[in-house]
């Protein structure tokens, strides 16, 4: 018996294990001060469901309590109900055409982003961005797609640094790459990308043979007109591009587990169809999300649940605000937010993130993300997140605030 020996390559310590342990020492040392900590670290939600989603979810509980309307195993892909209301109101809505054969749902964009690597080749080019969700390197790794950690870096991983110095968006490469892996609004800077830029990368990905693995976890937060909530808003994007959506951000699903992920019968390579190979891999290794949190997604589309789920994302939309503007009124340079719950920020005085990091739990009682934990080109940036209440959230940027007017 040999194990998978790229397990061995990872650093055993997730990222938020990590934070989680610093707390716990800071929490023993100082049991006091510590019960006035403010968690905008994490990027889980924590506003109740909308109650068109619980209506739904009771309903469809009593309905399994009843022979009649019992339901057992689900299609591995989605029920019709709600493939259709994905498909009218996330696409057709918007002018995009697609097949409810070309949508999967599943129970959550973690999984899908992580388990996509299934259906390509090992031996494929990989870009990433730097900083990035630290899913898409890690399951990498796993696979044995990666390489090496050589300084820091995988050596078969193409990174993209996203810098203030290029507003945070990857360059284009000046090389052939095969896998793409793109997410906007981005999950740490909060960073939207416009129409026209992706329009390059889908541009690129089609003259180069590339798959875009887009992740649009976060287009629920997106204000403004020219950024694109779905890849598919852009022209050649169904020959080139992959979509991932969630319903944790958009909806509160974090622990209900629901998303789901659209592979275009256009995407075709070496005359074989992604989406077969993709249906294939599910049905073969996922047997579907549960006819009641379903319902729950189905509910985020009626008129009450995008009412109620309108409000809640306003509401954390408010928290980024407030925390961009009084990061920004005392010399912080801040970005994000805008069109996301990220709030991303240059550490001051050349401050490691680590080290800031330790200075918000020490000095304020304020845990945030050290940007290095999402990739070298992290380094130096912090991540605050929107997702906490607003009293907590104003309490914790007025601490920041007393302590850095000073
Ligand atoms: N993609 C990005 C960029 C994320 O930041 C997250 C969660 O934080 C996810 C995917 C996970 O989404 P889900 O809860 O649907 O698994």
């Amino acid at each position: 018996m040999k194990i998978n020996e790229n397990f061995l390559k990872i650093e055993s310590s997730y990222l938020f294990s990590n934070i989680a342990k610093r707390v716990r020492e800071y929490t023993a040392a100082n049991p006091e001060r510590a019960k006035n900590i403010i968690r905008l670290g994490i990027g889980d939600v924590t506003l109740p469901l909308a109650p068109a989603c619980i209506e739904a979810m009771h309903k469809a509980v009593d309905e399994m309590s009843k022979a009649e309307t019992f339901r057992g195993y689900p299609p591995e892909y989605g029920y019709d109900f709600l493939l259709n209301a994905i498909n009218d109101n996330d696409y057709k809505a918007r002018g995009i055409d697609f097949d409810i054969s070309e949508i999967f749902v599943s129970d959550g964009a973690k999984s899908d982003t992580g388990n996509i690597g299934d259906i390509f080749s090992l031996d494929n080019r990989v870009a990433i961005c730097d900083p990035v969700y630290p899913v898409y390197v890690d399951t990498n790794v796993m696979s044995g797609r990666s390489g090496d950690k050589v300084d820091g870096k995988w050596s078969n991983i193409y990174y993209m640094p996203c810098l203030a110095e290029n507003d945070f968006l990857p360059e284009i490469p000046d090389e052939k790459v095969d896998i793409i892996y793109l997410c906007f609004p981005n999950n740490p800077t909060g960073m939207a990308i416009t129409k026209d830029y992706l329009k390059k990368w889908v541009d690129y990905a089609n003259a180069n043979k590339a798959v875009i693995l887009y992740d649009s976890a976060y287009e629920a937060f997106v204000t403004e007109d020219n950024v694109p909530r779905s890849i598919y808003e852009i022209e050649g994007a169904k020959t080139c591009a992959i979509e991932f959506r969630s319903f944790s951000k958009t909806a509160g699903f974090t622990g209900v587990r629901c998303g789901y992920t659209v592979v275009p019968h256009d995407l075709q390579f070496d005359g074989v169809e992604l989406n077969k190979f993709w249906a294939r891999r599910q049905a073969t290794k996922f047997n579907g999300v549960s006819y009641i949190t379903q319902r729950a997604a189905e509910a985020v589309y009626s008129d009450e649940g995008k009412k109620q789920i309108k409000e809640i994302l306003a509401y954390y939309q408010n928290n980024a605000k407030i925390i961009y503007d009084g990061l920004a009124s005392c010399g912080f340079k801040v970005y994000g937010a805008k069109n996301s719950p990220y709030v991303w920020l240059k550490t001051p005085d050349g401050m490691g993130s680590w080290e800031f990091f330790d200075l918000l739990l020490n000095e304020l009682q304020v845990v945030g993300t050290p940007g290095e934990g999402f990739g070298p080109a992290g380094e130096g940036y912090f991540r605050l997140t929107a997702f906490g209440s607003t009293e907590n959230t104003q309490k914790a940027v007025e601490r920041i605030k007393n302590y850095f007017s000073k």
